[in-house]
């Protein structure tokens, strides 16, 4: 019974991840900027210096969902 529960569990988890890569990927009306929800990959930009700062990202395409850090300009 715990097995199943688990499984379930599980499975819905999944699957609420799914949807929202989903939804963030193909949202018609995209944000201009991303506040804390994607993370700068370069470590030497300032985010990774600087404690406090709030990771800004900004949309550079539209078309792709490219989001670039507001600091250094690297893609997220
Ligand atoms: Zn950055």
């Amino acid at each position: 019974m715990d097995k199943i529960k688990k499984l379930l569990h599980d499975n819905i988890s999944v699957d609420v991840i799914e949807n929202d890569k989903k939804a963030k990927k193909s949202k018609p009306d995209q944000q201009q900027e991303l506040i804390d929800i994607l993370k700068c990959k370069n470590d030497r930009c300032i985010i990774s210096v600087e404690r406090g700062l709030k990771q800004i990202c900004i949309l550079k395409d539209k078309e792709k969902a490219v989001y670039r850090c507001k600091y250094c300009e690297a893609e997220v």
